[in-house]
């Protein structure tokens, strides 16, 4: 297939982009690389630079593609509670853009990435497909926006389009900006250098971290199974753990002693949130298949972000803390 993936020079986009282009697809790419970065590309994948929003240079660029996987968005939520106008321009603006831009040269299939923050506190979990949406922030209000236009002008205009919610992504590549950066990466940097954890609430709030891999086995999939029109899609790993138990994981992983700081005055964000993803299994043929220890271990070593880490790890079997806390030269300094 030919496609175009907005915002894949991100995260999620560039181990897309590289996947698919592995797999013999020609991938163009467009990203403002507001915090993108094209070095993540494989060499033969088509970069542009540029906004979502611009409808020229989206028609030039859709020109002979038959599928398209919308990922450019701005992607923290405390900071769209702080700036709520700009999520809405970029997420919202920027989809309706894009598909008034599908609407006008042939496109067979759009996808988009939504996210599991459209859920919101919701008493019974795992949340499925059908439950009403409860966004708590603007982030989550822009992804219940962008799902709605997406079918919405998908029906009038006559191409297919599949919404996938993705929960906590998580793997090699994810960005650590130095303001709100995602879960996994910022703690296991605290975790892996021997630093302070700082968990807000009690930290037996739940989430469900899904591995890159997955994700990217999920969106090729959507792009190429039949019946998935307007349908809305889970893509998580469907396990449940709390912050207090992915921190012990990653301590165990690193062989180090995690120092934890709870901050309860500020509160942990929606006490549970886990994926049903029968939906995904019967739609994509989606099978979540990298645990989170095994994906943690991945992590330290594929990320260029761990490398010390992984250099410094311990031998199997060697007391793992004071293994750990020599190597690092960390003397007998209190964690
Ligand atoms: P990311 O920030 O790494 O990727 C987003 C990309 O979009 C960046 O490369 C950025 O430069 C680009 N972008 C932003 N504004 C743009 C604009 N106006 N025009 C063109 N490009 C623009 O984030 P990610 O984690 O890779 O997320 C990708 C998508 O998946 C997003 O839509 C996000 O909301 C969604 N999602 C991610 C997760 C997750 O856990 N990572 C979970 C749920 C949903």
């Amino acid at each position: 297939m030919k496609a175009l993936i907005t915002g894949g020079a991100g995260f999620i986009g560039a181990h897309l982009a590289n996947q698919l282009h592995q797999r013999g697809h020609y991938v163009r790419v467009l990203d403002d690389l507001s915090s993108g970065d094209p070095a993540a590309l494989l060499p033969g994948i088509n970069f542009n630079r540029g906004d979502v929003r611009d409808i020229p240079k989206l028609w030039s660029l859709l020109q002979g593609v038959d599928v398209v996987y919308h990922l450019a968005a701005r992607v923290s939520v405390p900071a769209s509670i702080l700036y709520p106008r700009e999520y809405n321009d970029v997420n919202v603006g920027g989809t309706v853009s894009l598909l008034e831009a599908c609407r006008d040269v042939s496109v067979k299939r759009v996808i988009l990435a939504s996210s599991a923050t459209v859920y919101g506190d919701q008493r019974a979990q795992p949340v499925n497909e059908t439950m009403s949406t409860q966004p708590a922030a603007p982030y989550a209000v822009s992804k219940v926006a962008a799902e709605q236009y997406l079918f919405t002008l998908g029906a009038l205009c006559g191409f297919e389009t599949v919404a996938l919610r993705i929960f906590n992504a998580y793997g090699p590549g994810q960005p650590l900006p130095p303001a709100h950066a995602p879960v996994i990466p910022q703690f296991m940097q605290q975790v892996a250098g021997s630093g302070s954890v700082m968990i807000f609430g009690d930290g037996a709030q739940t989430r469900d971290f899904v591995y890159i891999d997955d994700v990217v086995e999920a969106l090729i999939s959507a792009a190429q199974v039949d019946g998935v029109d307007r349908q809305l899609i889970n893509v998580g790993s469907g396990v449940e753990i709390s912050l207090n138990a992915l921190v012990e994981a990653m301590a165990t992983i690193v062989g180090n002693k995690a120092n934890v700081l709870y901050n309860r005055t500020v509160s942990g964000g929606i006490a549970r949130l886990v994926a049903d993803v029968s939906k995904a299994r019967q739609l994509l043929g989606y099978t979540p298949s990298t645990q989170l220890v095994t994906g943690l271990r991945k992590l330290i070593e594929q990320d260029p972000l761990f490398q010390q880490v992984k250099r410094k790890q311990p031998r199997a079997g060697a007391d793992q803390t004071s293994a750990v806390r020599t190597r690092l030269n960390l003397g007998n300094r209190p964690q």
